[in-house]
């Protein structure tokens, strides 16, 4: 088939890539030009494992192209599909002006039937809206269907390539069908539903998952106080089918370009028909607070921050990704700032993207360091926010060493308790306290 995807962000890019890959001819469209020059040149502008080779693999079979002229990709495209951004809006509603313009460019183009996607994540009623305003701009027969994404960055082509399943949302008989071919051989499992649904199925997963988040997180806080440990508690929990043993690790919440604006659009959606989603709006609460616990623990640790120094390792949102929209690293930084601390910073992948996107951080304050031990060296407290690999497999002994004070603060619980409970460092994880306080309370 020829396929068109409009935006080519981790999403648009890397469904385009494995479309060319199944034998299709995708081009792929951004308003971007710096961002198509850097594409045509054989660069991916995102880190995300596999992406590269199997880009430019496709690239020189001739199967897929990049260009900034919307017209003529979408002009003989037998699917367009959208995978523009919906960011949040201040009152956390999903800011569709990237999808309208979208819809009116492809509006303007069509030439012959078409099938329209939606792979963004939109709210309920959005494609209708999409056939609204392409229709406003063309009389070529048309369809749309709500196809959602589901990859996770970090994984996103193993992802999309062996999906969980697939969801395509249309009242056409004819783009149900069309959709399904093209889909067909990543997975036999493939849901037909209305579109309305396959909108909704979207934001209900991506909540679903940040309520087990959440919830573990809580369930994390308790154990420190009552001395049970989250983790062996996940894995008593995770071995009953009916609850599954994914998104049960606890941490400092979650954070990201889905999760944080995907559960404020749901609940701005309930308001919208005056539904009051309690809780889902506490789910953001303990997530909110859950980052806050790294201050708190460095509070009980240091007492005041001023004029301490403080380590941080990881700023992405998660390992495997250059993202960091919504990471956490931001916000506690900023916070540490606020106290009066002093912060030196690393992370293997995305510590350019962190800091061309918080340029207001490019502060004295503020080291940027080259490698993890810069990072570490003559810190009051070290805290691990990004379980990168590199930082998992940390010479203990060596942090310890080169440390000024000892403590570390684990927030992704990294490390294995005994390996620390062999070192001096005062060790704060999240939810594993009878084992986590030993070395605090041999200090004290
Ligand atoms: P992104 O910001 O990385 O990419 C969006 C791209 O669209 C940008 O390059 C932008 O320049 C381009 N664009 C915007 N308007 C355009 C237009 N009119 N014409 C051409 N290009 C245009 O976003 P993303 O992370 O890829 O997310 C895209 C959508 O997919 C969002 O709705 C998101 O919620 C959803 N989603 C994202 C993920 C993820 O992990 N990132 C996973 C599932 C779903």
């Amino acid at each position: 088939m020829k396929l068109t995807v409009v935006g080519t962000g981790y999403v648009g890019l890397v469904s385009g890539v494995c479309f060319a890959e199944l034998g299709h001819e995708v081009t792929g469209v951004d308003k971007l030009s710096d961002k198509i020059d850097t594409l045509n040149k054989g660069e991916v502008p995102i880190y995300e494992p596999d992406l590269h080779s199997l880009m430019v693999r496709n690239q020189e079979r001739g199967r897929l192209r990049f260009t900034t002229d919307l017209r003529q990709a979408v002009q003989g495209a037998d699917v367009v599909i959208i995978a523009v951004g919906t960011p949040s809006l201040p009152n956390g509603e999903a800011n569709l002006s990237y999808i309208q313009s979208a819809a009116e460019e492809i509006g303007q183009a069509l030439e012959r039937y078409t099938v329209i996607v939606t792979k963004s994540t939109v709210p309920v009623g959005t494609n209708a809206r999409v056939a609204g305003w392409v229709r406003e701009h063309t009389d070529v027969p048309f369809d749309v269907a709500s196809v959602p994404e589901f990859l996770r960055e970090g994984s996103a082509v193993k992802d999309t390539m062996n999906p969980d399943r697939i969801v395509i949302g249309t009242n056409s008989t004819a783009a149900a069908e069309l959709l399904d071919q093209l889909h067909r051989p990543l997975t036999g499992k493939i849901i037909h539903t209305d579109i309305n649904s396959a909108e909704m199925i979207k934001y209900a997963s991506n909540a679903f998952l940040a309520t087990k988040i959440s919830f573990i997180n809580e369930i994390a806080n308790i154990c420190e106080k009552v001395g049970a440990n989250v983790e062996e508690v996940a894995i008593g929990m995770g071995l009953d089918q009916r609850i599954g043993s994914s998104f049960l690790k606890a941490g400092i919440g979650y954070g990201g370009s889905c999760f944080p604006k995907d559960t404020q659009a749901l609940i701005q959606i309930a308001g919208n028909v005056e539904y009051d989603f309690k809780l889902l709006q506490s789910v953001v609460e303990v997530n909110r607070l859950q980052r806050r616990n790294v201050i708190d623990k460095l509070h009980a640790s240091l007492g005041g921050l001023r004029g301490r120094t403080i380590g941080i390792w990881g700023l992405s949102f998660k390992p495997g990704t250059d993202d960091v929209r919504d990471a956490p690293a931001f916000e506690i930084i900023q916070w540490l700032l606020q106290e009066g601390a002093l912060v030196r910073v690393y992370d293997p992948i995305a510590q350019n993207n962190f800091r061309r996107t918080f340029s207001q951080l490019d502060v004295v304050a503020v080291r940027w360091c080259d490698d993890q031990w810069e990072a570490a060296d003559d810190c009051d407290a070290l805290c691990l926010l990004t379980e990168w690999e590199t930082f998992v497999q940390a010479d203990l002994s060596r942090m310890e060493s080169i440390m000024r004070g000892k403590v570390l603060v684990d927030g992704r619980n990294a490390y294995r308790i005994e390996d620390v409970a062999a070192t001096q460092l005062q060790y704060y994880s999240v939810g594993r306290a009878v084992q986590g306080q030993l070395n605090v309370i041999a200090a004290q």
